[in-house]
């Protein structure tokens, strides 16, 4: 009997006992392809030779120093490799364990700008339906996803929603995806002027929505709009790039393709690829400036921030994908997983949308095509997908969101960078096949 409690819910999970390039293998020897690193994650694949290299020399320096009493060099490297390449004006790091924590400071240092600046009427947190951004109290308050926020309601703060920018189900016909964009964005000024304009702190988004909806990238110009409503009325915008960030989508933020830079920017996991838990908030020399010029400090702080053995894994997986180029290969790989996943999918009638950016990609599964009438959430089907494709020796993200108030099923597919097309192609058939028998197996196709 397990003592875990995610193992005694999950009883049928297999036993992982080694990570090789994109393959995990199990403790019966089945090789499982890794092609979305549990969610996004392993964004190197597994024993890097490099990233183990590091981690050894690290731990055998130091393993752990508090960050209130010593900074460490490797600590300072990464922090200076993250601003080097940070979209403009953000300046400083905050590091943390994970991406939960991340959003919750980056509320927190939201709120403490306008302290510190003397608007301290400034409280709202606006955010959209169907995103996610942490299952922590204040991350999840933030996050749109009903199912995970209901029986913590009583427990949340209060945040406001407007709806996401999902082209698939809400650009209307005949509307162009620029006006759409124009639309959609709209909806966010209407909410800050319904809050109040002078109470309003933050907005925060997922450039490319992750968990929710399985990479749902923004119309063109949405987020332009979105940062120039947000200047008007003197919100700070908080990009979310925990799941699409860190070269996912082909550049290493996937604010870069939007023309944009936040106020304050929310990293995780492919900043460490799972080597070690890390995340970070990156912020602006305006709210930096607020914080050096007012209490002198952020009221905030956790026993692992900064962590070098995390410190470490994140520097050594930035540094190999710098220098081996792949960025690039995600381009490559993703145009690859696109034209794949379209040929595969494509004329198929429960596969309404496939859509995505670099190796962040997804299919959505809908009964009907015409209608894009989901299917019944009684059904389980992302669940049926998932253990179909696990059966295959294949790890893809199927997930169920949230769609106008039913249940949506959407297959995430993130491979690690280092993918070939032979790795693409592997994927591509193996879902092809786990997706066919699971619907098979609900009767409904
Ligand atoms: N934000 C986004 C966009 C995420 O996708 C996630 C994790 N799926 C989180 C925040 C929370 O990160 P973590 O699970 O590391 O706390």
């Amino acid at each position: 009997m397990t003592h875990l409690l995610h193992r005694a819910i999950h009883s049928r999970l297999p036993v992982a006992v080694r990570g090789e390039g994109i393959y995990i293998h199990d403790s019966e020897g089945k090789a499982y392809i890794d092609a979305s690193g549990g969610a996004a994650v392993s964004c190197l694949g597994h024993s890097h030779p490099d990233v183990l290299k590091a981690l050894h020399e690290q731990l055998d320096a130091i393993a752990y120093a508090h960050t209130g009493f010593f900074t460490t060099d490797v600590a300072e490297r990464l922090g200076d490799r993250l601003i080097e390449d940070a979209p403009a004006g953000l300046e400083k790091v905050y590091l943390v364990s994970g991406g939960s924590e991340a959003v919750e400071a980056a509320l927190k240092m939201a709120r403490q700008y306008f302290v510190e600046t003397g608007e301290h009427g400034r409280r709202h947190v606006i955010a959209r339906r169907q995103s996610y951004h942490g299952n922590t109290l204040g991350a999840l308050a933030a996050g749109g996803n009903e199912w995970r926020r209901t029986q913590f309601r009583p427990l949340l703060i209060e945040t406001h929603h407007i709806s996401p920018c999902y082209a698939y189900r809400h650009q209307h016909e005949g509307e162009t995806a620029e006006e759409y964009g124009e639309r959609a964005a709209r909806e966010l000024e209407e909410k800050i002027l319904e809050l109040g304009e002078d109470l309003v702190m933050a907005f925060i988004a997922e450039p490319v929505v992750g968990a929710t909806s399985g990479a749902v990238p923004p119309a063109p110009g949405y987020f332009r709009k979105i940062r120039e409503i947000c200047d008007r009325y003197g919100v700070l915008l908080i990009l979310d790039e925990v799941m699409c960030g860190m070269g996912r989508t082909g550049t290493l933020h996937a604010c870069e393709q939007e023309g944009i830079s936040p106020d304050l920017m929310t990293i995780a996991k492919g900043l460490g690829g799972g080597y070690q838990p890390i995340g970070a908030v990156l912020l602006s020399g305006r709210i930096f400036e607020a914080f050096e010029q007012g209490s002198g400090f952020f009221q905030h702080g956790h026993t692992y921030m900064g962590h070098p053995m995390a410190a470490a894994a994140g520097l050594a997986v930035q540094e190999v994908i710098r220098r081996d180029g792949l960025l690039a290969n995600v381009v490559a790989m993703g145009e690859h997983l696109a034209d794949g996943l379209a040929k595969r999918f494509g004329q198929n009638a429960n596969v309404g949308d496939i859509r995505g950016r670099g190796l962040f990609q997804a299919i959505e599964l809908v009964e009907n095509k015409e209608t894009k009438a989901p299917f019944d959430p009684v059904l389980k089907v992302n669940a049926h997908i998932k253990r179909e494709a696990m059966d295959r020796g294949l790890m893809v993200y199927p997930m169920g969101g949230t769609i106008d108030g039913r249940e949506g099923d959407h297959v995430l597919i993130a491979p690690p960078f280092i993918s070939t097309k032979g790795d693409i192609e592997a994927i591509v058939d193996r879902l092809g096949a786990a997706v066919d028998a699971a619907i098979g197996s609900t009767g409904r196709t």
